[in-house]
């Protein structure tokens, strides 16, 4: 496709997108990551106006999707704004970005239909991935929807709802006995050997430019502006690098005024980016944190991601698993969004980012909730008892919550 080029974000050297299949030949180790170079002479100037409300909104600003993409819609996710959590917060504007109602429950979604298109567009027939769990069902969807085969990889702890929701998709689910950093080694090794396309985090170019999509999505729901902040959780830290790319568009083409701030949350269980941004220096951490969508020890994108937040005045933030999990709680009973606990992490940060300034409360704040709790609380049913069907159980059952009804 002409005006459409991959530069390496270490070297800035610069590739056809046929030329090079994942990072950057030239820097050692595979380090370098490929971020899309266009020449936005060549892109239409004024902002997408036509009916299609999915990522594909977009397109002339993503390197792939014009020959082939699944038909499994992907995107145009709700932004509106939880006004009782405003209220309780004293947030002029916070806004929640509902990511959890794409197709398979997560933001992965956008990355894996663009890789997908990819797929579908250079003729590949198998498509591997690592993945905590997201990741994996998404592209095992983006795959049954387009008719290739899916190999995915994950981690010995991934919650058995997503190894079900994978699964059903007909994937090929190799559940590794080690971490996700073992799945992404094991899943780039096996593409490697049998020739299939592999669409690891952030090693893929187009995961990144998939996921910028969302941040597009914003701009144009606050009507072409830019949030002052946008709050993020981080694993890979390929969201934020994607959701900087998506605002770097928007500015570019003249869409915003400014860029927001980014902020990516992580757990202090999993502390890798945060380390990153601290030190500057790349950092690998120990990934404890039961919070498996960012229980990540290596992030497969952080000096994109880090650049991205000192970039934008943005910062890094730890929260205890403790809190995540309290704060998916408190997201589901005061929003009505049911978002798994890593997911939950913006509004765990936010008293804190508040209380250091770090955030305005006279500002506009967009909290993205990357991912679907059902994925993460299910357990056998017996463990919720089932009551007789009179109203006296009913009403022993409500007293059992501490509700007295008369
Ligand atoms: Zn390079």
């Amino acid at each position: 496709v002409s005006g459409y080029r991959w530069q390496c974000a270490n070297c800035v050297a610069v590739y056809k997108l046929d030329q090079v299949r994942y990072t950057c030949p030239r820097c050692p180790r595979g380090d370098g990551r490929l971020s899309l170079l266009i020449d936005y002479s060549r892109v239409p100037g004024k902002p997408p106006a036509g009916d299609e409300f999915s990522m594909w909104r977009y397109a002339d600003l993503l390197p792939a999707g014009r020959l082939a993409r699944p038909s499994l819609p992907v995107g145009w996710t709700p932004l509106y704004r939880p006004e009782r959590l405003a209220e309780r917060l004293g947030i002029a504007e916070l806004y929640v970005k509902n990511e959890t109602v794409n197709p398979t429950g997560s933001l992965k979604d956008r990355a894996s239909a663009l890789v997908t298109a990819a797929a579908l567009e250079a003729g590949e027939r198998v498509v591997v991935t690592a993945s905590t769990g997201n990741a994996a069902a998404a592209l095992a969807a983006m795959s049954a929807a387009s008719g290739l085969r899916c190999v995915v990889v994950v981690p010995a702890v991934t919650p058995v709802a997503k190894l079900r929701q994978i699964a059903a998709y007909g994937a090929h689910l190799v559940r590794v006995d080690g971490d996700y950093d073992t799945a992404v080694d094991l899943s780039r090794a096996a593409a490697e050997r049998w020739g299939w396309y592999c669409r690891n985090t952030a090693v893929n170019p187009y995961t990144a430019e998939g996921k910028k999509t969302a941040a597009l999505e914003i701009a144009e729901q606050l009507g072409w502006q830019a949030p002052d902040t946008v709050v993020v959780p981080a694993g890979d830290g390929n969201i934020l690098t994607g959701l900087s790319r998506g605002f770097a568009d928007a500015y570019a083409l003249g869409w915003i005024e400014r860029l927001p701030r980014l902020i990516g949350v992580q757990s202090a269980a999993a502390p890798a980016l945060w380390l990153a941004w601290r030190t500057g220096r790349d950092s690998t951490a120990e990934a404890r944190s039961t919070a498996d969508s960012i229980n990540v020890g290596r992030p497969q994108d952080q000096t994109r991601a880090v650049a991205a937040v000192r970039a934008t005045g943005g910062a890094f933030i730890l929260v205890s698993d403790a809190e995540l999990a309290k704060a998916a709680a408190v997201l589901a009973r005061e929003t009505g969004v049911l978002a798994e606990p890593a997911s939950a992490a913006p509004l765990a940060a936010l008293p804190r980012l508040l209380a250091e300034r770090i955030v305005d409360p006279l500002g506009q704040v967009v909290l993205v909730c990357t991912g679907r709790g059902l994925k993460t609380v299910a357990g056998p049913a017996e463990a919720i008892p089932a009551v007789e069907p009179t109203l006296e159980a009913v009403s022993a059952r409500l007293a059992a919550n501490g509700w007295r009804v008369p």
